[in-house]
């Protein structure tokens, strides 16, 4: 499997280019912006990309997805219970100082449990509400993989105090949904440097009992 990750946007969020090396097909998942150097990377690989996957509504993690649709064609998931947070893109670009995306709409909600079949690459969507409503991570099992958003970072938790935000649906997903995955399972975080579920349960002092 084909996995770049940089980080893009004024607050850095980790992009993940993901394709697969046979049949170049690929996913995007959190283009928040520098769509100039996704679309770069897709071509550097000679991939075509055919979804665009979100992990939630945050404009550093969704800003650029319209672009990207624009440039290639492929649609846009995100689970449907942060459709809210897209009509707060102006107020969220206005908190950070960086221009509107304009408006941003989906083409199909990423449900807990959707499976994602693309060209070789398999993956599933767990929905994990807490960060916002909607938010969701991207587990390829066969990869040990998980891209987390803003619900696990290395040593952190995503903040709950946004709107949407739940500390109490938080802890839930974490430890029904995240912390239940294998522990050599490597986390990508929305932010910063990656980590393995193995490492937080040890270490992260907000999943300590
Ligand atoms: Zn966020």
């Amino acid at each position: 499997m084909i996995h770049e990750i940089f980080p893009v946007g004024p607050l850095q969020c980790n992009c993940s280019v993901i394709g697969d090396e046979t049949t170049h097909e690929a996913i995007v998942i959190d283009p928040g912006d520098n769509i100039d150097r996704v679309v770069s990377t897709l071509q550097r690989h000679q991939l075509t990309l055919k979804q665009i996957l979100i992990t939630h509504g945050h404009i550093d993690h969704v800003g650029g997805a319209m672009k990207l649709k624009q440039a290639t064609g492929a649609p846009i998931f995100m689970n449907s219970n942060d459709t809210a947070q897209l009509l707060l893109l102006d107020q969220m670009a206005g908190w950070i100082g960086i221009s509107s995306p304009g408006p941003v709409t989906i083409d199909a909600s990423l449900d807990h449990g959707v499976q994602i079949d693309i060209g070789g690459l398999h993956a599933s969507a767990i929905h994990t509400p807490g960060h916002t409503e909607g938010s969701t991570c991207i587990h390829f099992p066969s990869e040990n993989k998980l891209i987390a958003g803003d619900t696990l970072f290395a040593g952190s938790i995503g903040r709950t105090d946004l709107p949407g935000g739940n500390f109490e649906k938080m802890m839930r997903s974490m430890h029904e949904r995240i912390l239940a995955l294998p522990e050599e399972t490597v986390v990508i975080p929305g932010h910063g440097p990656a980590t393995t579920i193995g490492e937080e349960k040890q270490s992260n002092p907000y999943l300590q009992k």
